[in-house]
């Protein structure tokens, strides 16, 4: 039964392999290509090791599993901030900006609604990160909008709740067993059409501009220098759909979002999400899933949800 262990293992592994890269460009990558789950690099860190990425999505999966709200929530990210909650080896060593300004507020009190930056500045994939466990919710109408809920406590641009309503939308098809083109064009009809049946498609010209090239018929096939692989959430959110839609193996998808250099622990963790989803756990390299750091935390949550369940009750 496919479910969401297939999509958390590819995530985990997919942040993993791209932590040691993370800001590396895309032409020191054609030149020393990454091939392997390597350690050190950019954060010094040994092989396997997950970042903030993996954390804050263990996080949001333990409080969907405890049936918390918003304020358990942002209990939990600060236990992380200021505890190491939920870290591979029991230290916290990267953090967005975006997210550190706002738990910052949220520790002087401001409420978790309020946190998040709403500028453009703050348009970062923070929250698109740790938005693939509300894709399992069996109500997921009532999933997306708790995650759009949750989504203030770190970014209120109201981009970064549509990337992640399209990456929700996308993972659910896969899970249902559609095809990652279909399951690809059902991100984009979702949006659309919570955009239609607002208003007209006029009072939605912004959004559109938004998404033009995730709208693009043939978005697949642009090249690789119309991708660009940066922390802002659209190009992550484009990053990781092409080197899924362009692969036809895990491996494969992981390595593509690695080799394009810059946020290359999130695109590689978002990219394996969609790749571990659609090709299986079993298709994830063992001798990957074995060094990664830690896996009691991912297994002791997954222990918590029925194996044979397709979604989270
Ligand atoms: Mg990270």
């Amino acid at each position: 039964m496919k479910n969401i262990k297939d999509a958390l293992w590819g995530f985990v592994v997919g942040d993993a392999l791209g932590v040691p890269y993370e800001f590396s460009t895309r032409s020191m990558m054609k030149e020393n290509p990454a091939v392997d789950m390597v350690g050190y690099g950019t954060y010094n860190q040994p092989p396997g090791t997950w970042s903030d990425d993996t954390s804050m999505l263990l996080c949001v999966l333990e409080n969907i599993i405890n049936k918390g709200d918003i304020h358990s929530l942002a209990d939990l990210f600060l236990k992380w901030y200021r505890d190491d909650y939920m870290t591979p080896h029991g230290e916290l060593f990267d953090i967005g900006i975006t997210t550190s300004a706002a738990l910052q507020k949220v520790l002087i009190g401001v409420k978790p609604s309020l946190a998040g930056g709403d500028d453009e500045n703050s348009a970062g994939n923070g929250s698109l990160m740790r938005s693939l466990p509300y894709a399992f919710v069996e109500d997921i109408n009532k999933s997306v909008f708790n995650m759009n809920r949750e989504n203030r406590i770190t970014h209120r641009n109201s981009k970064c709740s549509l990337c992640c309503m399209f990456y929700v939308k996308m993972m659910r098809s896969l899970l249902e067993g559609n095809d990652k083109f279909e399951a690809f064009k059902t991100g984009g009809a979702y949006l659309r059409f919570g955009w239609r049946i607002t208003d007209s498609d006029d009072d939605h010209e912004e959004e559109w501009q938004w998404f033009k090239k995730l709208f693009n018929p043939d978005f697949s096939s642009l090249p690789e220098s119309e991708i660009k692989s940066t922390g802002y959430v659209l190009s992550t959110l484009e990053a990781a759909s092409w080197c899924f839609l362009n692969t036809d193996n895990y491996k494969d998808a992981v390595l593509k979002a690695v080799s394009l250099g810059g946020d290359t622990d999130t695109i590689a963790a978002l990219t394996g999400g969609l790749a571990g989803m659609y090709y299986g756990y079993e298709n994830i390299p063992l001798e990957w899933r074995q060094q990664i750091a830690s896996p009691h935390l991912i297994n002791n949550l997954l222990d918590k949800i029925n194996p044979d369940a397709k979604y989270i009750h």
